[in-house]
């Protein structure tokens, strides 16, 4: 369903314009306007789901067939040296768009840390916490 004032619901609609590299009857793969790299480009589901939470998990198996598709071929293409896959889920975690996505980021050699994290230090004791915490 298209929901208002969604952004990838209008550019879905074709009422923005978009560079789209990919379509299918359930996907539009295009072209990211803020590239972190050459060729960074979004899988977009037709359907309006805000997030990896709320999409059905058929989509979802769909979504990372059309993500190894797209990434062999963009590889193969633009001679990219490595490849990211990122999806973003809440605000917290640097979502700007609520409709799902996943981004293909091209990645080529020297062309610096866009994905970098400070990695923590947990003792072996932290880690057994949050184990438990997750598995029980
Ligand atoms: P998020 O931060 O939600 O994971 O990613 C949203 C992405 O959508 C950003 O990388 C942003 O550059 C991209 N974006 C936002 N508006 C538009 C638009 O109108 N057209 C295209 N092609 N990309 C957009
Ligand atoms: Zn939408």
């Amino acid at each position: 369903m298209k929901q208002d004032n969604c952004i990838f619901c209008k550019i879905i609609a074709g009422e923005i314009p978009s560079s789209t590299i990919y379509e299918d009857e359930k996907f539009k793969v295009i072209l990211d306007v803020g590239p972190a790299t050459k060729g960074h480009a979004l899988i977009i589901p037709k359907e309006h789901y805000a997030d990896f939470y709320e999409l059905p998990e058929n989509v979802a198996v769909e979504v990372i067939k059309l993500a190894k598709k797209m990434m062999v071929r963009m590889t193969e293409k633009l001679g990219s040296d490595g490849f990211n896959i990122v999806q973003n889920n809440g605000e917290a975690a640097g979502q700007t768009v609520r409709h799902f996505h996943m981004h293909l980021i091209p990645r080529y050699k020297d062309d610096g840390e866009i994905l970098k994290y400070i990695a923590g230090e947990p003792s072996q004791e932290d880690l057994e916490q949050i184990k438990k915490i997750i598995i029980e």
